[in-house]
């Protein structure tokens, strides 16, 4: 079944946060001074169970969701994690499953674990490859020589056009674009540079520590010649771009909205849905998965709650003067 919302956009992707724990403090999304041990985290209980995510899953399948992508919090903290792989594999009508993680707990043996579970695709996060500065940044203990292992065991497992993640603010990483394009120059892994994004309310956003698309390419384009290429499909979030390197990604959520094409749902790690990454708004679908109510009813709920969407909300950002009271959902929570 294809279900639209009111602006006809498909419901085709969700994205599921498995955990809302990490082992990083990255300061644009768990900001060391909130997240801190008096944080308190969900319970076991309180997080949906490997059987409510897959049950869920086939539910989103029957309404038309092609692509499941598993993030967090740190996806790789949630024991037994390719359990849940395997079973969403097997669901009929997903084609492709695939994982956001920041690497570090990526060994050999975890990645081809996740492979021969049926993980086809890999996307890793690293923001610099400087000691000083990705310490500061991830606000771990952790070096990028870590993510990078990940980022190798990967590759001997199989894992083909790993997406490299970097997330980009001004006067912080921006330069080192440029580094991280050589050193993954004929890799075949492709970068994306992320436009830093006002996801939540504590990680003091603010639109002067942006480097947009345009900065982005132009930093670029004094080292390589770059040329944009088409999108892979229609609701793609990344503009893609060639060097002689390879490929190499730009999300512009801020610069250049893409909301007219988005068919993604969020499932958050306590049982919450929301049709934007930006919403104030979710579906508290937990409580439904634990009350005697069928698949079918729940399907119903999902059909009437997808057709009430209206969210653009990257495209309203410049004409919503009220958009920085909304209270949002927090990146480790919501999951990217
Ligand atoms: N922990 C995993 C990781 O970092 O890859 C998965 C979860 S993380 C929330 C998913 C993606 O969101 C990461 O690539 C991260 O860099 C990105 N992200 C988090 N906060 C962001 C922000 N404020 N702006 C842009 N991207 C952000
Ligand atoms: Fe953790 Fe990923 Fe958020 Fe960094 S971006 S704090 S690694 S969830
Ligand atoms: Fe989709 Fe919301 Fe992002 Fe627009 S702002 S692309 S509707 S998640």
């Amino acid at each position: 079944m294809n279900i639209t919302d009111k602006f006809s956009r498909k419901l085709r992707d969700v994205r599921i946060s498995v955990t809302d724990r990490c082992n990083f403090r990255c300061a644009y999304c768990m900001p060391k001074e909130v997240f801190d041990s008096n944080y308190k985290f969900f319970k076991k209980k309180e997080i949906l169970s490997f059987e409510e995510i897959i049950r869920l899953t086939k539910i989103l399948a029957s309404l038309g969701v092609r692509k499941v992508r598993l993030t967090g919090g740190e996806p790789l903290l949630r024991n037994n994690i390719h359990a849940l792989i395997e079973n969403i594999k097997n669901i009929d009508g997903i084609t492709d499953i695939s994982m956001t993680t920041n690497g570090v707990l990526l060994t050999e043996k975890k990645a081809l674990t996740l492979k021969n579970s049926g993980l086809d695709r890999i996307t890793i996060s690293l923001d610099s490859l400087s000691i000083e500065r990705f310490g500061s940044i991830s606000g771990s203990k952790y070096a990028p020589k870590d993510v990078l292992s990940g980022v190798d065991n990967a590759k001997k497992a199989g894992f083909k056009n790993i997406k490299i993640n970097m997330v980009v603010k001004k006067d912080v990483n921006d330069h080192d674009i440029l580094p991280m394009l050589d050193h993954f120059y004929g890799s075949g892994c492709i970068v994306r540079f992320i436009e830093f994004m006002d996801v939540g309310n504590v990680n003091f956003w603010n639109k002067e520590q942006v480097t947009s698309l345009d900065n982005i390419i132009h930093i670029i384009s004094n080292k390589y010649e770059v040329r944009p290429m088409k999108k892979n499909y229609n609701s793609e979030v990344a503009k893609r771009w060639s060097y002689s390197g390879g490929e190499f990604g730009i999300i512009s959520s801020i610069s250049n909205p893409f909301c007219g094409d988005c068919s993604r749902i969020r499932l958050t790690a306590e049982g919450k849905l929301f049709t934007c990454l930006f919403a104030d708004k979710s579906y508290d679908i937990k409580s439904l998965v634990r009350s005697p109510r069928s698949d079918s009813e729940i399907q119903k709920y999902l059909i009437e709650m997808w057709s009430q969407r209206d969210d653009r909300y990257s495209e309203e950002r410049v004409t919503n003067r009220n958009y920085k009271v909304i209270k949002k959902a927090e990146m480790s929570y919501i999951g990217g």
